[in-house]
């Protein structure tokens, strides 16, 4: 309990104070080198991207100078908490109206409408005023029946329609989205179609969207059937990959002519979704499919600790969710959990390190590719451990990502309000982390 002193408390009030308001001229105690940092970057970002990236690539991140956490600290924890819950509302109604910018025809939950009805959705589940703006926010009518995952497709908004439509009470309605999310099923479990078993655009993203929806509503509409029809599409096409290409390992699974390794676009992230529906696994498929290709994962770390985004690629450079050790930490502490073997929880606390020492992007705030993505790492070893150091982690990436923004205003992403590359992300993870052993990376943890 004992993580949090008085100065760091007054600290973060005082940055905060200068996010939320900026035309503050307050001077926190900590603008020091992290920020003097910033300033250097967006000056950086002001020359022609190419050079930025020549200077960036040798060091993709800010050194972190945040003091850690000693358990000899006075606990403030409540104090913290219920200091972000009354920020959390204030950044809520300075940043709410932006997001009628977003484009109306992009309604992908990754950068689209969807992904705001997302947040919404997390701030107030089953206000009934809230619940029709989410279902406006959908785009139900909209959708053109071309991608099938929840981050990127169909699925997201059809799952997040269903969850919606039960919490309304609209049986009808719901059956018909329930309808159209199933009828995306034929052609994830068609194995003669171009379909990717990837996150991001492939198999287990409609996996995700399955098992979300059966989380939210009772009695569950998809039946085991259903579930492990997808599960051993996943697997029959991850085993004729490795078979086809000789691999010396099960399970090998190709994406843009890649082996992407990876959360969003790698084995990591499906080995993961897979994991996530242990339920509707057999003995066989755990012992001689997906633990064999966990194990030749790990033996794929470079020498830091840290994943490559590929195999093949000899560059340490990326630790964000979408590649390298963020997104893997997710694969592990789960492994942990189903075969007990304490190796990966041993190799997640790795991760874990080096996503403190190396996780406060140059990027930015992200979810995806940012500080607020790789923030959950240590809400999900929070859980794992219940060692509050993790916790305590987690909160000094959420303060930086909200002095970061301060900072960076001019120069957003290319879609700065969207869930996963903009501010949406970070106000997500504000909301999530007042309850930190409930907090989920959205769209990826059930
Ligand atoms: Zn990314």
């Amino acid at each position: 309990m004992n993580f949090v002193n008085v100065n760091i408390l007054k600290n973060f009030k005082t940055q905060i104070s200068n996010f939320t308001n900026p035309s503050s001229q307050t001077q926190s105690r900590n603008q020091t080198d992290e920020l003097n940092q910033t300033r250097v970057y967006r000056f950086l970002f002001k020359l022609p991207k190419w050079q930025v990236d020549q200077h960036s690539n040798e060091m993709k991140y800010f050194k972190n100078t945040y003091k850690d956490y000693s358990p000899s600290e006075d606990s403030l924890l409540l104090k913290l908490r219920s200091l972000i819950s009354s920020l959390v509302d204030e950044k809520w109604k300075s940043t709410v109206h932006t997001f009628l910018n977003l484009e109306s025809d992009n309604y992908s939950v990754y950068t689209g409408t969807s992904g705001i009805a997302l947040l919404k959705l997390k701030k107030l589940p089953f206000e009934r005023g809230n619940l029709e703006e989410v279902k406006c926010l959908l785009s139900l009518h909209q959708l053109k029946n071309h991608r099938y995952t929840f981050l990127c497709g169909d699925a997201g908004p059809l799952s997040i329609g269903v969850i919606v439509s039960h919490r309304l009470g609209n049986q009808a309605e719901t059956q018909i989205l329930i309808e159209r999310l199933k009828e995306l099923g034929k052609c994830v479990l068609d194995m003669n179609s171009d379909i990717p078993d990837e996150y991001l655009y492939g198999r287990a993203g409609y996996l995700y969207s399955i098992l979300y929806v059966n989380k939210n509503v009772h009695p569950q509409p998809f039946d085991d059937n259903f579930i492990r029809m997808i599960i051993e599409a996943i697997l029959v096409s991850g085993r004729t990959t490795s078979k086809a290409l000789k691999f010396k390992v099960p399970l090998m699974y190709q994406w843009h002519n890649s082996y992407y390794l990876g959360a969003a676009h790698g084995i990591s992230g499906i080995l993961y979704l897979l994991l996530q529906a242990k339920e509707f696994l057999t003995e066989k498929d755990l012992n001689t499919l997906i633990k064999p290709t966990i194990e030749y994962l790990l033996d794929q770390r470079f020498a830091s600790g840290n994943f490559p985004s590929s195999l093949g690629r000899d560059s340490d450079k990326y630790v964000q969710w979408c590649h390298g050790a963020p997104g893997f930490l997710y694969l592990l502490t789960t492994a942990y959990k189903v075969f007990q073997d304490p190796k990966y929880l041993e190799v997640a606390l790795q991760c874990g390190e080096i996503v403190w020492e190396r996780g406060l992007l140059r990027k930015g705030y992200s979810l995806c590719h940012g500080v607020s993505g790789n923030a959950y790492c240590f809400l999900e070893l929070y859980q794992t451990t219940k060692d509050e150091k993790h916790l305590y982690r987690a909160i000094k990436f959420t303060e930086w990502c909200m002095d970061y923004a301060r900072e960076h205003e001019e120069n957003p992403p290319d879609r700065p309000m969207s869930l996963f590359e903009g501010v949406a992300g970070p106000l997500y993870l504000m909301l999530d982390i007042q309850n930190p052993m409930e907090a989920k990376f959205p769209g990826f943890s059930l």
